[in-house]
């Protein structure tokens, strides 16, 4: 991505076709989708890309097999086609993941679960051959992933695939498959292909209002929190992807005029143990009471559990701390289901986002219509796109652009379902580099693509950047974080930790000590002009962000009560 500075010049300087306030999953969507479709797009972001909700997700591309029990069957289907777009798009960042439902002596399979199955399998496999049928002629790689048809699997297979689950003896299992991905080096990847086409976004700039021209919106006032500035960014349209702040912007024009149900947040919890406390090589779907479950993951060499759903009523939407209730519902649902003992000091990190939910004043109801995507367009000419999922963000983002479109009344359709993501790449080919470890390569490989050689190419800049970030720890690099603050607008030691690298969520507790916090503010701090006492100041704010995003589960085992 090009530099802050630069980006904020042109924004000074320039006036825009767009301007999509937000930089989460479906604003560097909309951003992509409308550059690609000729226009002139600016995007700003008030804090970090995806430091909303989209770096707080489950991380699963996928249909959501429990959006069937509601017969959701449009918004699961939307999502599985997505599904296989993005394997083909992304594939080194968005990969298949199988997922196993086991069951134990004495219980059966449930038979519901394979009916549900089957329609996700119908759903998905349907046009996938028709896909294969119409690519035949086409490139290797777009035909990469097909999903296999679920299947019954006996216990033994359960437990090679599931390792953790061994003490419990599953007699049998049923096998499915969905994807995976890394949400926020994938909005990264997004927003580094929206630049391509000539968007020019940049972070750390907040929208506080609207320019109007004789009630039609024509710009954005923007305040620079690096500065303090304040100037007006002058767009002939303005997008609304703010996802939970949505009707924060401009909350009389979208409630009165435009009957915007009140938007309600969920807070989702999750956490991370060590893949050598929990050992799992595919996904398991954990039942956690009342008929609702859990996910437990494989994720970039730990274990990733989640999530809860439960109202949101604490107003901070800039810090959203894992509730200890939330973490005790979720490691006592583990630890019934792995026969495991996990307490909070065995995690390795906790995080928790807000879902941006429509309410419909029924409580039951809205947790249920909440994934579907709403566009709304206001007498000001805003157009507000919220709701829906980190898999379907090409589709919103369609559906936004393509309302600009008809406004124009131009010809340009949608093309992001032919743009692929990123460039993958062979970890097996990377230029080696001394002092790398080995396995950096393929974490390397799988975050960045074909862009790992330049994060290899500035760890071969200094002897200490090839060196892990952690002593002993994930095989997550220094150059990382120079390379963040160089090329993908990483401004503070926390951008570095929790979005470029994933360290804040897998490593919590060693992050958390202040000699890493400095070595990372001394990795980034000629890139960022920063001084000795600023590389302290720096590394300080790190450890005061942790706390109050409550990274490390360190209180006391709360009760759990159900
Ligand atoms: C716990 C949890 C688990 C989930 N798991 C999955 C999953 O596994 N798979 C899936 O498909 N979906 C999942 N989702 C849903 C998915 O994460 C969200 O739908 C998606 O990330 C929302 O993206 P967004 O861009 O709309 O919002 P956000 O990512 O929140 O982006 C909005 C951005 O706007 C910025 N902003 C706000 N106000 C302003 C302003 N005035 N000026 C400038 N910028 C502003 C914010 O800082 C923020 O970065 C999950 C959600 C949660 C909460």
């Amino acid at each position: 991505m090009i530099a802050r500075d630069q980006a904020l010049a042109a924004l000074h300087a320039d006036a825009f076709d767009v301007v999509v306030i937000g930089g989460g999953i479906t604003g560097a969507g909309v951003a992509l989708d409308a550059a690609s479709r000729g226009y002139s797009v600016a995007l700003v972001e008030q804090a970090d890309f995806a430091s909303g909700t989209s770096s707080r997700s489950s991380k699963l591309v996928h249909g959501g097999l429990r959006y069937l029990q509601h017969f959701d069957l449009g918004l699961v289907r939307e999502a599985l086609l997505e599904r296989q777009l993005m394997v083909q798009l992304a594939p080194h960042l968005v990969r298949p993941l199988p997922l196993v439902v086991p069951a134990f002596e004495g219980q059966r399979l449930d038979r519901l679960v394979g009916v549900g199955l089957n329609l996700y399998d119908v759903m998905s496999v349907d046009r996938l051959r028709g896909r294969r049928r119409r690519a035949e002629d086409e490139d290797e790689e777009l035909r990469a992933w097909a999903p296999e048809r679920h299947r019954i699997i006996d216990g033994d297979e359960v437990v090679e695939r599931l390792p953790a689950l061994a003490a419990r003896r599953p007699t049998s299992g049923y096998l499915f498959y969905d994807c995976q991905t890394d949400d926020s080096r994938l909005v990264l990847t997004v927003l580094a292909e929206a630049e391509r086409f000539g968007a020019v976004c940049a972070n750390r700039l907040e929208v506080t209002e609207l320019v109007e021209d004789a009630g039609r919106a024509c710009g954005v006032r923007v305040l620079d929190h690096e500065s303090g500035e304040r100037f007006d960014l002058r767009a002939e349209n303005v997008v609304n992807a703010t996802g939970v702040w949505a009707d924060r912007l401009r909350p009389e024009e979208l409630h009165d005029e435009a009957e915007v149900p009140r938007i309600a947040p969920s807070r989702g919890t999750h956490i991370t143990v060590s893949s050598e406390l929990l050992p799992l090589r595919d996904g398991a779907i954990v039942p956690a009471g009342e008929g609702r479950s859990i996910f437990a993951l494989p994720w970039l060499g730990a274990t990733l559990i989640g999530t809860t759903d439960n109202d949101y009523t604490e107003g901070d939407l800039d810090h959203i701390r894992p509730a200890d209730s939330d973490i005790a519902y979720l490691l006592h649902a583990t630890n019934a289901f792995f026969a495991s003992s996990l307490t909070p000091a065995d995690l390795s990190g906790a995080f928790a986002g807000v879902r941006p939910l429509i309410s419909t004043g029924d409580p039951k109801k809205s947790v249920d219509i909440s994934r579907k995507a709403e566009l709304y367009e206001t007498s000001s000419g805003m157009i507000t796109i919220t709701g829906g999922k980190l898999t379907t963000w090409r589709r919103m983002a369609r559906m936004a652009v393509d309302r600009l479109v008809e406004r124009d009344a131009r010809e340009a359709p949608c093309r992001t379902h032919e743009i692929p993501l990123g460039q993958r790449v062979d970890a097996a080919e990377l230029p080696r580099v001394e002092g790398v470890p080995q396995d950096a390569y393929e974490r390397l490989a799988g975050r960045y693509g074909h862009v790992a050689r330049d994060v290899l190419a500035i760890a071969a800049e200094r002897g200490e950047l090839a060196q892990p970030i952690i002593d002993d720890g994930p095989p997550d690099l220094l150059a990382e974080t120079v390379h963040g603050a160089r090329t993908e607008q990483a401004r503070t030691v926390g951008d570095a930790l929790l979005r470029r690298t994933r360290l804040g969520l897998l490593a919590a507790r060693a992050v958390s000590e202040p000699q890493v916090a400095r070595r990372v503010a001394r990795a980034m701090a000629p890139e960022l002009g920063w001084d000795d006492a600023r590389m302290e100041a720096e590394a300080r704010s790190f450890l005061d962000e942790a706390a109050a995003e409550g990274i490390v589960a360190d209180g006391a085992p709360a009760a759990y009560s159900s």
